[in-house]
């Protein structure tokens, strides 16, 4: 029933790999291709299923994928290599004819910006096309959006607030870590803090507001207000959004070392003479620090990761929460890699599933929150990342 290309062979790319594996009635013929090949074989051996066909593409390079594209012939795309490459795929899926689905936003490589303006500009020739393109679905964006959409549709007349909530509770044993790519991490917090009200956005100084929220199942935690992608095309989905935040957790040790890491030069994403050779500094610390992939092993603890909503329904307030415990190491028990990576591919796996399914097929390029959420929560609780409600309690936002 489904051809489908994995493109990047990361801790994300791990985790999609096993669960289209998994889900064999929809997923028939499946291909991982990676810029290093060694990886996409060690991921197919790991499976233990050699079907699965892996290959060596550079996805910067619009031609190599559109040969790769034309000799595979997948029907569906699943990008899960890294924001940059996002532009070039889907280029290649247009020359190409295959549908396209990622897990974050296009960035350009030497500018800390996300924004999906550029990815929207290609909706029309996605949709002259007839094909489907489906942005942001893992879990933060992707789930995030799809409770939201969920929470509109079945418990509200109007959402007025939403706070995205993504909390951490694990412990990995390591000083200093990031949970996926340290580049795109990095990148990511210490970027200006922004969130939208009344009809505008106002930017923070980077992880200038914290507060305690209580997490089901952690307990207290201090959370940052920070940037993220997802709300950007939220407030323009549901447009009666008053305001939208969102808030991440991270604890004092991490946030000393990033302090440190930036006050030294090292997230520095220009480039810097060394010796007669041109390095960026922060692509050179992502080589010294530890590689994501290899944390699950000592993972304990859990992520927590919902939307607390406040809105109206037949004329009087109601609060809604709605989210996913994920333990550390159930997900490394059964992929191989940890809760972070574990909550980004399971949705990804699920959107595709979705796009297999005729359930989430649009011509053009299109946000998450736009197509029929329920069918996708039904195989959240069906494949590993099972999600909880909350009425009328104190949101503390
Ligand atoms: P990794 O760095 O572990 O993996 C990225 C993979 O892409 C690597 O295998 C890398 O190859 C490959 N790659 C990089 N550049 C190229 C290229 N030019 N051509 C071909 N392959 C390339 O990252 P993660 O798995 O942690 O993250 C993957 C994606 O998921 C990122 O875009 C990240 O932003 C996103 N993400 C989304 C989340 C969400 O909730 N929505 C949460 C977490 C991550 P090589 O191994 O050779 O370096």
């Amino acid at each position: 029933m489904g051809r489908v290309l994995i493109i990047g062979a990361g801790g994300v790319g791990t985790v999609v790999a096993h669960k289209v594996a998994q889900n064999a009635d929809v997923f028939t013929d499946i291909m991982i291709a990676s810029r290093t090949k060694e990886k996409c074989d060690k991921i197919v051996e790991a499976i233990g299923n050699p079907n699965i066909k892996t290959a060596k593409v550079d996805a910067d390079n619009v031609d190599e994928l559109v040969a790769l594209f034309n000799d595979f012939k997948p029907e569906m795309v699943i990008n899960v290599a890294l924001p940059y490459q996002d532009l070039t795929i889907m280029e290649a899926c247009l020359k190409a004819g295959v549908n396209y689905l990622d897990t974050a936003n296009y960035e350009p490589k030497d500018e800390a910006h996300f924004e999906y303006s550029w990815q929207w500009a290609y909706h029309e020739r996605f949709k002259e096309a007839g094909l489907t393109a489906i942005l942001g679905c893992g879990f933060d964006p992707g789930v995030s959006g799809i409770f939201t959409a969920y929470a509109a549709k079945h418990y509200f007349d109007e959402i007025h607030y939403l706070d995205i909530v993504d909390c951490n509770a694990g412990n990995h044993h390591k000083a200093f870590a990031t949970n996926f790519n340290p580049e795109i991490n990095i990148r990511e917090i210490t970027q200006n803090g922004r969130y939208y009200e009344n009809g505008k956005w106002v930017t923070t100084k980077p992880l200038e507001i914290h507060k305690d929220l209580t997490y089901p199942n952690i307990g207290p935690r201090d959370s940052y207000l920070l940037y993220h992608e997802e709300l950007e095309s939220l407030v323009k989905n549901f447009p009666t959004i008053k305001r939208a935040r969102f808030w991440m957790t991270f604890g004092q040790e991490y946030l000393t070392h990033l302090r440190v890491i930036q006050n030294i030069g090292m997230a520095r994403i220009d480039e810097v003479d060394y010796n007669g050779m041109k390095i960026v500094p922060l692509q050179f610390l992502k080589a010294v620090l530890p590689n994501p992939q290899d944390l699950g092993e000592n993972y304990e603890g859990e992520t927590s990761i919902g939307c607390r909503i406040r809105g109206i329904k037949d004329g009087k307030e109601r609060t809604y929460y709605v989210y996913n415990n994920c333990s550390h190491q159930e997900a490394y028990k059964e992929t191989g890699m940890q809760g972070v990576s574990y909550t980004t591919g399971v949705p990804a796996m699920i959107g595709a599933m979705m796009f297999f399914k005729g359930e989430w097929k649009r011509s053009g390029v299109n946000n998450v929150e736009e197509f029929n959420p329920d069918p996708f929560m039904e195989q959240l609780n069906k494949q590993g990342l099972p999600w909880h409600e909350e009425f009328d309690k104190d949101l503390e936002l």
